[in-house]
């Protein structure tokens, strides 16, 4: 049976976030980053001065109740020692420890029953990440890969932070090279998914692409 999900992954900076934010909100659903607990644990494992390289010490830090995360309209938010953290998590930095440590799959693991406690038979939801149509929600009634030129993604990181595209296109495609080529679950285009191109799309005419795939009835 479907579940009530619709799955959007993809590169960095391809664009998700936005458009499962606004797709969210437009459709009154709910929506999940799933990034957020790959940047929460790689914030929380840095601050607490764990190892980046111990998978087992890793893993357990991401069963710890001493962080969570909270979903809301406007984004995911993460909590550490009952404070909020999710401005500290988006930096590309915490970017790439969190693609570090999540190549280990016994962190993947560790966080993906939250990940799912996330979606339920009452209320839609909007997940996106790298492997929410491929592992987090096989069962998603709708599949979106969306990618874009490497330049158009780093430009618009790079606009967002306020750094140079030279240094955001360089961390994104080497976060770009471990997601991809990493054992366990890999950034790849879910079978089914409906793969749009956002290099010169706009956020609403994305939004507007995916509601159509939603109104016509999730077929492929
Ligand atoms: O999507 P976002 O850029 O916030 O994700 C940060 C990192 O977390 C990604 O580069 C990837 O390594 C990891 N991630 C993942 N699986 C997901 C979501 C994110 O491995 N479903």
């Amino acid at each position: 049976m479907s579940l009530k999900v619709v799955t959007i992954d993809g590169p960095a900076a391809s664009g998700k976030s936005s458009v499962s934010r606004e797709l969210a909100k437009s459709m009154g659903w709910k929506w999940v980053s799933t990034g957020a607990f790959y940047r929460g644990l790689a914030y929380v494992a840095q601050v607490s001065g764990a190892d980046l390289s111990n998978e087992s010490e890793l893993s357990e830090l991401a069963l710890s109740d001493c962080w969570g995360v909270i979903l809301s309209e406007e984004r995911t938010k993460v909590f550490f020692d009952n404070k909020e953290v999710t401005d500290n998590i988006y930096k590309e930095e915490v970017g790439s420890a969190a693609s570090q440590l999540s190549l280990y799959p016994k962190v993947r693991e560790s966080l993906l029953a939250a990940q799912r406690a996330c979606a339920n038979d009452k209320s839609w939801l909007v997940a996106e990440g790298r492997d929410c149509g491929t592992v987090v929600f096989p069962e998603a009634s709708l599949k979106i890969y969306l990618t874009a030129r490497s330049e158009a993604r780093a430009q618009r990181r790079a606009a967002e932070e306020g750094i140079s595209v030279e240094e955001t296109a360089k961390a994104q495609a080497e976060r770009d090279h471990q997601d991809t080529t990493r054992k366990a679950s890999p950034l790849q285009v879910p079978e089914q998914a409906h793969v749009i191109d956002t290099s010169t799309l706009d956020l609403n005419q994305v939004v507007e692409k995916v509601k159509s795939l939603i109104f016509s009835g999730f077929k492929k």
